[in-house]
């Protein structure tokens, strides 16, 4: 099936104009942003929204700024403005790790960060590395703005707490001191969705881990997140044997599947050597050391 379901079409003007509409058409509207996931989803008839309501025409969405001591992104930022961000990449660049190894440049042209969110794929990348810097959704619907963390957001494989009716409106990450992040991902070739995948965040006291964040995907972590391991290395050392054990203790609580990109025990060590991997690169951005692209360590 190629062609999808009749469906009406609105494109919306401001937010308040995009919740009109959402209102109007009633619980089965959907709201489309890059449509890189929903329309092939409306071809294949997986989803038969009865109407769309189309958001990329609100640049309001598509900003990335720093306001109050956080880093804010838009819903409807692209991969490649995420990716070309000076201010992301200074804050965070675990999003700079992470955009540069998701899918390819015409899907990071169209594809935005709240589609990606909100899509909550099993595999999706964006969700490790928001869950490793503990972010913030911003969401906004008829009763009003309420805010949830990224580590709530999501409610199971494709859902999301995101209402009929609600729009993702934004993403806000404090900005701590002391501390850096990185991602490092495995994928099949490039492009592809990650066989596994690990982001970390990580704040540093001298040469003790004062906090850090650890995010996972592709591999069944509850919400993205190695909880057990990131409540190991408070306190620890900040050296490759504390990041190695936090990476085996995140290994032995992700529940990975067997699928076409690899069998679960394959799944399950890249689990613990990504996490270490992700671990040392954020400490070594804290301590302001450089730090080539992934897959060029040497
Ligand atoms: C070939 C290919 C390769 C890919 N590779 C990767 C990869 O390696 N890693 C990875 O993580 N992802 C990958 N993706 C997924 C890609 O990142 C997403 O398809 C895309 O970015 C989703 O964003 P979108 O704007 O296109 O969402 P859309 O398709 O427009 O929407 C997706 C869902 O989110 C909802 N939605 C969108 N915006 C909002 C909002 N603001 N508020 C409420 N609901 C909203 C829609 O209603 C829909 O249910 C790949 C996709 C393709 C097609």
């Amino acid at each position: 099936m190629q062609v999808p379901a009749a469906f009406e079409y609105d494109r919306a003007t401001s937010v308040e104009h995009a919740l009109a509409l959402l209102a109007r058409f009633g619980p089965e509207a959907r709201v489309v942003a890059g449509g890189h996931s929903l329309i092939p989803m409306m071809k294949l008839r997986l989803a038969q929204p009865e109407a769309l309501v189309d958001i990329n025409d609100l640049s309001e969405l598509a900003q990335v700024s720093v306001e109050g001591g956080e880093l804010r992104i838009g819903a409807l930022v692209r991969h490649a403005d995420l990716l070309a961000s000076p201010l992301a990449r200074e804050h965070f660049p675990i999003f700079h790790d992470a955009e540069r190894v998701i899918a390819d440049p015409v899907v990071r042209n169209r594809g935005t960060i709240g589609g990606s969110l909100c899509q909550a794929d099993p595999s999706e990348d964006l969700s490790a590395a928001f869950a490793a810097v503990s972010a913030v959704a911003v969401i906004q619907g008829a009763a009003g703005v309420r805010t949830v963390p990224v580590r709530e957001f999501h409610t199971g494989p494709y859902e999301t707490v995101v209402g009929p009716g609600e729009l993702l409106l934004e993403l806000r990450i404090p900005i701590r001191p002391g501390g850096s992040s990185g991602y490092v991902k495995v994928e099949r070739r490039v492009g592809d969705w990650p066989v596994a995948a690990a982001g970390a965040a990580v704040w540093l006291d001298g040469d003790v881990v004062a906090d850090a964040g650890i995010g996972l995907t592709a591999v069944g972590a509850p919400h993205f997140v190695a909880a057990e391991a990131e409540e190991f290395l408070r306190g620890q050392p900040a050296a490759r044997e504390s990041f190695a054990e936090a990476g085996r203790i995140a290994a032995e609580h992700c529940n990975p599947v067997a699928d076409q990109r690899g069998p679960v025990d394959y799944k399950r060590h890249l689990a613990g050597e990504l996490t270490a991997r992700a671990l040392r690169r954020a400490a070594a951005r804290a301590r302001g050391e450089h730090v080539p692209p992934h897959g060029q360590e040497g």
